[in-house]
């Protein structure tokens, strides 16, 4: 019997970890602490994304001591949504549960959700309270939640928090779809039936920094536009088929004016400044074609998304 539940635990916790030393230990007992007294078997999937630090050595001596600990080592930095993929690709449990190792999201959370995702739903959603980061960090978060809320068609306050838990089969689905970049809230919530959020508690990151700058912020953005829809294109040319309409209906005012008043020669100034927002216009346009077939190409390589150098841990068969 225990030796089933081991091999098939209720649920399993992905963590990406990237030079995180200062907190493995204290997240680590905290969650066992918490997973333990909530009573369900359990397994904790530690994927290692490329650290510099300590961090594999103290991952390693924490799987010794505690057989629900599985780890994954890449070979080297490929980003907290891979990492958490590669988890994903390990896991065992009917529930998964991702958390950032910085202990912003408290461990002792994760009950919460569990029991939330019992209810009936497909994915349920950390909602951040008095988030502990600066208006610099939140900024960006709030117009990602806006833009992704939009894209996806599944509102949520916060698309941010990855203290998250999913059904199995919405991280088998996720799994499935191998798109060499992909933000994992937005990915889920296309597969997910019903979607519950829930407030969380946040911390202040207990220690090392954020990994995260504005420009990664804003690429991730970027890379949610035109990853999950064709909005942008469709505004594009929306936008085209309006300026050719003004342009058109300039065109019959100034040949109205000449019947009427004459030739104008100053006249040539507006024109450049028409001119000019076609040419803006079509530049944008490229751009945007130019990161779709950029897309394209990416996909049709089929590049591994990631390496995977090491596994510990029970049924590491990598
Ligand atoms: N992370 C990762 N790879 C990266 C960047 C971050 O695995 O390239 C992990 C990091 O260790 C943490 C989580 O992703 O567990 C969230 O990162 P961070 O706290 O830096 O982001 P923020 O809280 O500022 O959004
Ligand atoms: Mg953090």
């Amino acid at each position: 019997m225990a030796a089933e539940s081991q091999n098939q635990p209720e649920i399993s916790v992905v963590i990406p970890v990237f030079n995180e030393e200062d907190n493995l230990v204290e997240l680590h007992a905290r969650l066992a602490a918490t997973l333990n007294q909530a009573g369900s078997s359990w397994e904790v999937i530690y994927v290692d994304d490329g650290s510099k630090d300590r961090s594999w050595d103290l991952l390693s001596r924490i799987q010794a001591q505690d057989s629900h600990v599985r780890l994954v080592r890449f070979n080297r930095n490929y980003g907290q949504h891979m990492a958490i993929f590669a988890g994903f690709e390990k896991v065992r449990g009917q529930v998964v549960v991702t958390l950032d190792a910085d202990l912003q999201n408290p461990p002792e959370e994760v009950p919460k959700l569990v029991t939330k995702l019992d209810e009936g739903f497909d994915v349920v959603s950390g909602w951040r309270q008095n988030r502990h980061d600066s208006v610099l960090r939140k900024i960006p978060t709030w117009m990602v939640a806006k833009m992704t809320s939009k894209v996806v068609g599944v509102e949520l306050r916060d698309y941010g928090c990855m203290l998250r838990a999913y059904r199995r089969e919405i991280v088998e689905a996720m799994c499935a779809s191998k798109e060499t970049s992909s933000y994992i809230p937005a990915l889920a919530n296309i597969y997910a039936a019903n979607v519950a959020e829930i407030p969380v508690a946040h911390a202040e990151r207990a220690g090392g920094e954020s990994k995260y700058g504005l420009l990664r912020l804003i690429k991730l953005n970027f890379d949610l536009m035109t990853g999950f829809s064709v909005l942008p294109i469709q505004m594009i040319s929306l936008l085209g088929v309006l300026v050719a309409l003004v342009g058109l209906g300039f065109g019959v005012l100034l040949f109205v004016r000449r019947l009427i008043v004459g030739p104008e020669v100053e006249g040539v100034f507006t024109l450049f400044a028409i001119l000019f927002v076609f040419v803006g216009l079509q530049i944008l346009g490229v751009g945007i074609m130019g990161e779709y077939l950029g897309r394209i190409y990416r996909e049709v390589r089929r590049r591994p998304r990631f390496v995977i150098r090491e596994t510990k841990g029970p049924d590491s068969e990598a």
